[in-house]
């Protein structure tokens, strides 16, 4: 049988799909790369922990994204042999930087983590001493600037080292808070928009000032151009996670840049202990896969999947619209998560079912989908749905929907 018809095999077999919404959208190459199913033992079933298709997006909560089997091929490779750890984060720290085009690069534990070791790297060099000092930070730079609007709760990461933040709104006050304890300058690309201050000017200020800069591009790709594209503007680091776009083991990352912080980073980083960052530990295991999933994500066609998602959303949002009283907004958000959504949303006198009714009756029903949004919209993603999804799901909303 041909893996296309066993998906449609399975699909068909999956109460609640009845092949109502017309041909096939799959392409023989998206079945290709589907992911490596489990044999045998069926651990989550066992466990009584329901899985569920992912029509939100890439979040922690719902353990990030699928890896493809590549990535697991390449943990599971990583886990029947001894090698000495520096040296494998060595390699592929060089082998990632050659891929990415920049000076040196480290597998971190996520996006948070690379933040956290990053201005640990930044505030003591490659002075042992000091390393050990942390997060007492005592006698050595501790300060982080960083706009108001960026200042969201991933901040907390900077705060791991024992630094603090110190907020600004504009260029001018930013020149003004620097002073003889400033560290560095951190920036969040997802909140480019809200913040005075634009990428470029950020990167000029900290080299005006002899200060190194800091971007967290943590859900930045797509576009995979992003990939290259901060570290060749001037930021000094940058930081991606593993486990969303590029789908990487979910408690990888990346980080990128000045070989010089990258080094000093790795000093607070196992196989070193009495570091702040001990248990931010990344084994053989996903060092191999975030690489593996790195090349895998870089030799995609991401045009072609574009338009697949496209297509999907497309459906889905079709499907809702042949209810009476549903609209439909078709959008892409410019920074993060920067892949076509869908917002739902009826006017709840005609359609009478609230939203967050509307995403328990999708989490309750056979098979789970889950979706977000607040109390206008019912938020729909495809990104993370394996090919052959979106027409389950297409087809779930629309009898919420439909019989509200
Ligand atoms: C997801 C996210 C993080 C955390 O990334 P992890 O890879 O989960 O550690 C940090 N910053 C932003 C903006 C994010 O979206």
């Amino acid at each position: 049988m041909s893996s296309r018809r066993k998906v449609l095999k399975t699909l068909s077999a999956l109460p609640l799909v009845g092949g109502i919404l017309g041909p096939s959208m799959l392409t023989a190459k998206a079945v290709e790369t589907t992911i490596a199913k489990p044999i045998a033992r069926d651990f989550f079933k066992e466990l009584g922990v329901r899985t569920f298709i992912n029509a939100a997006g890439t979040y922690t909560s719902m353990t990030g994204s699928l890896m493809r089997k590549e990535v697991t091929e390449a943990i599971n490779y990583g886990a029947t042999e001894y090698v000495n750890l520096d040296e494998l984060h060595d390699k592929v720290g060089e082998r990632i930087a050659q891929l990415l085009e920049c000076e040196y690069a480290t597998v971190s534990s996520g996006a948070f983590g690379a933040m956290t070791i990053g201005l640990a790297g930044v505030i003591c060099g490659m002075d042992t001493e000091k390393v050990a000092q942390l997060p007492d930070t005592t006698g050595l730079k501790n300060e982080v600037i960083v706009q108001e609007a960026h200042d969201i709760g991933y901040t907390h990461a900077l705060l791991n080292t024992g630094a603090k933040l110190v907020q600004v709104k504009t260029a001018k006050e930013l020149e003004k808070a620097i002073n003889k304890n400033t560290a560095m300058l951190w920036f969040l690309n997802a909140n480019t928009d809200m913040g005075e201050i634009d990428r470029e000017a950020f990167v000029a200020l900290g080299k005006k000032h002899g200060i190194p800069t800091f971007i967290d591009c943590a859900a930045d790709v797509p576009p995979v151009d992003n990939l290259f594209k901060f570290t060749k503007m001037g930021f000094d680091l940058v930081a991606f996670s593993g486990g969303k776009g590029i789908r990487g083991p979910q408690s990888a990352g990346l980080l990128l840049g000045k070989r010089k912080y990258i080094e000093a980073a790795r000093l607070h980083t196992p196989p070193r202990g009495t570091t702040i960052a001990r248990g931010m530990k990344v084994n053989k295991e996903e060092v191999l896969g975030m690489l593996a999933a790195l090349e895998v994500y870089l030799a995609k066609d991401h045009k072609e999947e574009w338009e697949l998602w496209e297509n999907q959303i497309k459906l889905i949002s079709d499907s809702a619209l042949s209810v009476k009283g549903v609209e439909t907004e078709i959008h892409v958000p410019p920074h993060a998560n920067h892949v076509p959504s869908l917002r739902i949303k009826w006017d709840e006198s005609v359609v009478k079912i609230t939203k967050d009714e509307m995403r328990k009756r999708l989490r309750d029903g056979h098979p789970s989908i889950e979706t977000v949004g607040g109390k206008e919209e019912v938020g729909i993603t495809t990104w993370m749905m394996e090919p052959g999804q979106e027409r389950t799901v297409a087809q779930r909303v629309k009898e919420v929907l439909a019989n509200a």
